[in-house]
């Protein structure tokens, strides 16, 4: 009896030695953020001048003499800037591209580009759809059973969500839940795991409301299309009659001169089953489907659930790389060492290759089928990376539950996103309360809607924030003063609290922001004045103000205004402040203090500087 092994033990100890050289550090490797490919330097990170040197093969003191010539003078270390090194190339005849690189955190967006000659042909994943029963589930059991000898015997086939036909020498992963329930479900996690659908239509039925869907579906997912026709062992089959069909839908067939495979088979019979499994193999050479199974295993997860024995237990596809039962994997943001690794057999399996679906136990909890995985040589990585994710997740639903803010809101309304506004009022009174909660809820029309969700006396206080929080509320205080603690609380929930004292104006801003006319309106607060003393030139520095001032604080990092006979004649930043020798963050009243204005020297004796921060009105 034939034992199906994916590998045998020294090829795959072998494999698993390359596997680990190549990515001990998949993103580490300089080779791998730079190299230069048909005459083009491809990089994609930072790099030094030695990095540079050794990646296009020019040695580092031409690189620094040619620099040196352009009137720049580096060090062998030195990080070089995009402009610089496009520079470099140009010199020495490479043309040169950046490459956005995607860290392995976000390996849900990660595209793998291997290199050409670490590619090897997969084997193709596809998915059966049709509409309902046009035979979806006896092709698919049909296809499985066709040819005994290629499962073991005792080998009773798992539901585990897809399985991999032996044909030929090669091999067909087929996802084993017709429909398109689960296809759009994965799509609508973004993923593709099927690069071609075998569109099943009845001989006798012809084209149906669901075989025009699974159409769409398949060009939406850019899967590739083959047409079985089936149900041929029935006396009113007429295939000629299905093809001008799909033609209608723009499925051509070829004999039509489009690219379309149509085979006629009889899922109930067998017969031609094994056409369409050419065809099958046929296209996947077309599309030239590859994998680089040296590197870690990235992939999606077919299927998942909790099995009362094993704990989370998921169906992982492997679409490139290779799984090995060693590995650690991160699946959203859960993370966990493969325990167990099993096929549709039921076998204990110890690496998976490209296109193979496995059955995998180990990880913390039941991830959600359609997310992407990805396998790491380490806990600590798979840890680190898990973490990362996970709390990039809470940001991201923090921020999808942050409260409005009245800018946010003026923007969602102008781009005619909002129709609710969900509002919070605290006043001094109840009566006041409820007189604010009838008025804004006046202003309410046909396209933005004010829902009060909370009116009532007091303070504000840490749940009015949580609230307004989840509920993406904008909470309004009516004669009332939040304590530093409630608006430290508000500005860690992006909650804004907005205060009035006067009705008709809290109505008006309610009102501008519902008509998009919102504004922050910012003013000005002046923070100190200064008195130029003495003006000291000094080369490559520029104009030095030793200066006095005369009320409140001048801060390093404030907007300055220079001052000269009551006009002014600069508004800037300050480049430095300085008492005597050294940098102060700021220089309160009746001290002296040395500053210079950045790109600005024109200053003179007896001009005045003001120091001011931008505030919002109040
Ligand atoms: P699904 O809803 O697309 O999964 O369709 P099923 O596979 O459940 O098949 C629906 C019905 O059509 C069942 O009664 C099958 O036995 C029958 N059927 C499927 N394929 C064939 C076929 O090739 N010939 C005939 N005569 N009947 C078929």
């Amino acid at each position: 009896m034939k034992k199906k092994k994916y590998f045998s033990k020294k090829k795959r100890v072998q494999q698993q030695k390359r596997v680990r050289n190549f990515v001990e550090r998949p993103s580490g490797r300089k080779e791998e953020y730079a190299k230069v490919n048909g005459g083009v330097f491809v990089y994609s990170k930072p790099l030094s001048v030695a990095d540079l040197s050794k990646a296009i093969n020019v040695p580092v003191p031409a690189i620094i003499k040619f620099l040196f010539m352009q009137g720049k003078a580096v060090t062998i270390n030195q990080l070089l800037d995009d402009e610089t090194i496009g520079t470099i190339c140009l010199e020495f005849n490479y043309d040169f591209k950046k490459e956005a690189v995607v860290d392995e955190e976000h390996f849900d967006q990660l595209e793998i580009h291997d290199d050409p000659k670490d590619l090897v042909e997969r084997g193709p994943v596809v998915t059966v759809m049709g509409h309902v029963d046009h035979g979806k589930t006896t092709l698919i059991d049909a296809i499985r059973h066709s040819d005994v000898a290629s499962h073991e015997a005792g080998g009773i086939s798992q539901a585990i969500g897809a399985y991999q036909k032996e044909y030929k020498g090669k091999r067909i992963t087929i996802i084993d839940t017709p429909g398109h329930a689960a296809f759009t479900a994965m799509r609508a996690r973004g993923a593709s795991v099927t690069d071609i659908v075998v569109l099943v239509v009845a001989a006798d039925d012809g084209v149906m409301p669901q075989t025009i869907e699974a159409i769409n579906h398949a060009r939406a997912a850019k899967s590739a299309i083959i047409v079985a026709i089936n149900k041929m062992d029935k006396p009113g089959a007429d295939p000629q009659k299905v093809k001008e069909q799909l033609m209608q839908h723009g499925v051509i067939a070829e004999e039509y001169g489009g690219d379309v495979i149509c085979v006629n088979i009889s899922a109930k019979t067998g017969k031609g089953i094994d056409n369409l499994l050419e065809a099958i193999l046929m296209k996947a050479e077309m599309l030239e489907l590859k994998a680089n199974p040296n590197r870690y295993a990235i992939g999606t997860v077919l299927e998942a659930n909790l099995d009362k024995g094993e704990g989370p237990k998921a169906t992982l596809l492997v679409q490139n790389g290779t799984l090995s039962n060693s590995d650690y994997v991160v699946v959203g943001d859960i993370y966990g060492k493969i325990r167990r690794m099993v096929n549709e057999y039921g076998q204990i399996i110890h690496s998976a290759a490209p296109s193979c679906p496995v059955s995998v136990t180990g990880l913390s909890s039941v991830p959600t089928a359609g997310d992407r995985f990805m396998a790491f040589p380490s806990e600590k990585e798979a840890k680190s990376v898990a973490e990362k994710r996970a709390l990039a997740n809470k940001e991201k639903q923090r921020g999808a539950n942050a409260a409005m803010n009245l800018d946010d809101l003026n923007n969602l309304i102008n781009a005619g996103k909002i129709q609710d506004i969900n509002v919070i009022v605290k006043a001094d009174t109840d009566g006041s309360a409820q007189a604010l909660k009838a008025s804004l809820e006046k202003l309410s029309n046909d396209k933005v809607h004010i829902k009060v969700i909370e009116a009532e006396a007091g303070a504000i206080s840490d749940n009015d924030v949580l609230l307004a929080s989840a509920s993406h509320a904008i909470v309004y205080g009516f004669n009332i003063r939040p304590d530093a603690r409630i608006r430290q609380k508000a500005e860690e929930e992006h909650v804004e609290i907005r205060l009035h004292r006067i009705i008709y104006e809290l109505l008006d801003e309610m009102s501008d922001a519902m008509k998009g006319l919102y504004k922050t309106e910012m003013v000005e607060n002046v923070t100190g004045q200064a008195e130029i003393r003495h003006i000291y030139k000094i080369t490559h520095v520029g104009t030095i103000a030793g200066s006095y001032v005369t009320s409140g604080v001048i801060a390093a990092d404030s907007k300055i205004r220079l001052i000269r006979d009551g006009i002014v004649v600069y508004d800037g930043k300050l480049a430095s402040l300085k008492r005597f020798k050294d940098d102060v963050k700021e220089v309160k009243q009746g001290y002296e203090c040395g500053f210079s204005i950045a790109n600005f020297n024109d200053i003179k004796e007896g001009d005045l500087i003001e120091g001011y921060a931008l505030v919002e009105k109040k």
